[in-house]
């Protein structure tokens, strides 16, 4: 997906503050941050939306869920921390790469 932002920053291409990555899995902070910590969760492999997974997604739909309560407290939040995935333009989602929103106040 040479189109797709979050596809360049997997690729390197684009800058990003990158805080962990694996060979399926790649988090950064957002751009915007709504919050003291907003971490972006990304399959590295391109895939629109939620709606857009099936079995073969499994495995790293279930990487990215264990890894939020992991980062979200590396990063000051064991206290909580709120997630997000918005589908679909109905959804508000904005970049059509799947991604988790990891975000909370210290
Ligand atoms: P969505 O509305 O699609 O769920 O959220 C997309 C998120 O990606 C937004 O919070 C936005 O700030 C973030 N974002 C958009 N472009 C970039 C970028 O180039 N780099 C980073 N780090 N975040 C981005
Ligand atoms: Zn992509």
């Amino acid at each position: 997906m040479t189109d797709c932002i979050f596809c360049k920053i997997v690729a390197g291409d684009i800058p990003a503050r990158k805080v962990y990555e694996d060979d399926d899995v790649l988090v950064f902070h957002d751009i915007k941050p709504a919050a003291d910590v907003h971490l972006l969760l990304i399959p590295k492999v391109h895939v629109e939306s939620l709606a857009h997974c099936d079995d073969g997604h499994a495995q790293v739909l279930s990487r990215l869920m264990l890894l939020a309560p992991k980062l979200a407290a590396e990063h000051g939040l064991e206290k909580g921390f709120k997630t997000a995935i918005n589908t679909g333009v109905g959804g508000g989602q904005e970049v059509f790469h799947l991604h988790v929103h990891v975000y909370g106040n210290r």
